[in-house]
C-alpha cells in the first residue's frame, strides 16, 4: 500500500509550501484517476499520486529532476531513466545530484549530463528516491524554487512528505519501479535506454533480487524493463563484478578490524585508510551487506569517514529487524533493513552513539521472543 501525503510542508518553512496559485496545478491535484477494474494490470494499480504527477510534468515547461546525495544505483537510474522520458516527451529539463556519479553508474546512457549546481527557470522539481529535503543537498537551491512545486517520489519509509505532491510507496523495491509505472503513466514506450537505466535501479538496491522486499510485482517490473531490451547480466556485471582494487585493499583493511558487540557487527573506513589504500571516492554498500552475512550478527554497520570530516553510517539488519527507526532518531532514514544516517561528529563518538542506540532498539525488538 502507498503511503500518501499531500502538502504538508512537513519539513520546509511554511513560505515555500504555500500554494503557487497555479490553476493548472490545483486542476490537477484534484483531478481523481479513472477507475480501473480488478483485472487491470499491476501499473493501473498504482495510487492516485502516480496520476496526479503525470499530470504535474505533462503541464510543466521546465522540470529540475534531483536525486539524493551520495547516489547510489537506485538513485542514479531512476534520474536518468526519467530524464530519457522526458527527452521522450520533448520537455524541457535538467537533471541534477549534488554528488558525482560514482565509476560503477557511469555506464549508464546519459549519466555525464548530470550536474551538480543546476541553473535555468525551472516550473517543477521532481525529488527521487529522497525521504527529506535536506537528502537534495546542494542540488537543490531553496531560495531560487521557493514557491515552485515538488513531486516527491520514493519508496522510503522514513518519507516526511516534503513535496506538494507525496507519492510514497514503501512496498516498491525502489524508486526505479515508481518511476516505470510514472512513465508507463505518461504513455512514453520504453526504449532499451530507459529500461537499462531503471533496471539498474531495481537491480542495485534489491542486490540482484536477493532483498526480502523482493516481490513478485519487483520481477513484474524487471521483466518488462528487460522486454524492453535491458540486459540483466550486463548491469550484474557492471554494478556487482567490478569493483576496483583499491576498494577491495580497504575492504581487507575494514575486514580485518571488525568487531562483534553482542549480535551487532561493525568495522570503520577513516580518511587515512582510504588515502593509504590509494582510493578517491567513496566505497560501495558491498561491504556493509558482506559483514551482516556473519551468521553470528543480525545488523552490520560500517562508520566512513567522508572527506568534509562528517560520519556516514551505514546499516543493515536480519529481515524481522528493523533499523529504520534508529536511524530515523539518528537524523536519516531508510528502510526497515537498510538504513543510514550521517553525523558531525569523530569516528569513535559516531560509534558509541550508533551502538548505543542499536543496543537499545535491539533490546526492545528481540525482548518479546525472550519470554
Ligand atoms: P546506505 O547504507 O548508504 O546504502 O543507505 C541505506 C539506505 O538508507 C538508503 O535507502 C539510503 O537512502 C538511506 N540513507 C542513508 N543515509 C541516509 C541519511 N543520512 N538520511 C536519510 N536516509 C539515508
Ligand atoms: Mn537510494
Ligand atoms: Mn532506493
Amino acid at each position: 500500500m502507498s503511503k500518501a501525503y499531500r502538502a504538508e510542508g512537513a519539513s520546509l518553512g511554511d513560505e515555500s509550501f504555500e500554494l503557487s496559485g497555479s490553476a493548472e496545478f490545483t486542476e490537477a491535484v484534484k483531478t481523481k484517476p479513472q477507475q480501473r477494474s480488478e483485472s487491470s494490470v499491476s501499473i493501473f494499480s498504482a495510487p492516485d499520486e502516480s496520476q496526479t504527477a503525470a499530470q504535474l510534468i505533462r503541464k510543466a515547461q521546465d522540470i529540475l529532476v534531483i536525486c539524493h546525495v551520495m547516489p547510489d544505483g537506485d538513485a542514479i537510474g531512476s534520474l536518468l531513466g526519467l530524464g530519457w522520458a522526458l527527452h521522450k516527451l520533448g520537455k524541457e529539463h535538467t537533471l541534477a545530484c549534488a554528488d558525482p556519479v560514482p565509476d560503477s553508474f557511469a555506464y549508464l546512457p546519459g549519466s555525464e549530463a548530470i550536474v551538480t549546481h543546476p541553473e535555468g527557470n525551472h516550473d517543477l522539481v521532481i525529488s527521487l528516491d529522497c525521504s527529506d529535503l535536506k537528502r537534495l543537498g546542494a542540488a537543490y537551491d531553496q531560495d531560487s524554487l521557493r514557491g515552485v512545486p515538488i513531486i516527491n517520489i520514493d519508496h522510503h519509509v522514513t518519507n516526511v512528505g516534503f513535496g506538494r505532491v507525496n507519492w510514497v510507496d514503501p512496498s516498491s523495491a525502489a524508486t526505479a519501479q515508481m518511476v516505470l509505472t510514472l512513465i508507463e503513466r505518461l504513455e512514453v514506450p520504453l526504449d532499451p535506454t530507459m529500461a537499462t537505466c531503471l533496471l539498474n535501479g531495481v537491480v542495485t538496491d534489491t542486490r540482484g533480487f536477493r532483498t526480502p522486499n523482493t516481490t513478485p510485482a519487483v520481477m513484474e517490473a524487471a521483466t518488462r524493463l528487460m522486454t524492453a531490451g535491458a540486459s540483466l547480466p550486463e548491469i550484474t556485471e557492471q554494478v556487482f563484478n567490478r569493483r576496483p582494487l583499491a576498494v577491495i585493499r580497504l575492504w581487507g583493511r575494514a575486514l580485518s578490524a571488525v568487531q562483534l558487540d553482542g549480535r551487532i557487527i561493525w568495522t570503520e573506513i577513516s580518511q587515512a585508510m582510504k588515502h593509504e589504500c590509494g582510493l578517491s571516492s567513496d566505497s560501495d554498500d558491498g561491504l556493509v551487506s558482506f559483514l551482516t552475512s556473519a551468521c553470528e550478527a543480525d545488523v552490520g554497520v560500517v562508520f566512513i569517514e567522508k572527506d568534509d570530516g562528517t560520519i556516514d553510517v551505514s546499516m543493515r539488519s536480519m529481515s524481522g529487524i528493523d533499523i529504520s527507526s534508529v536511524a530515523m532518531r539518528l537524523g536519516g532514514g531508510g528502510h526497515p533493513q537498510a538504513a543510514g544516517c550521517n553525523l558531525s561528529s569523530s569516528l569513535v563518538e559516531a560509534r558509541e552513539r550508533v551502538l548505543a542506540e542499536l543496543r537499545h532498539s535491539l533490546l526492545e525488538q528481540t525482548a518479546p521472543l525472550q519470554h
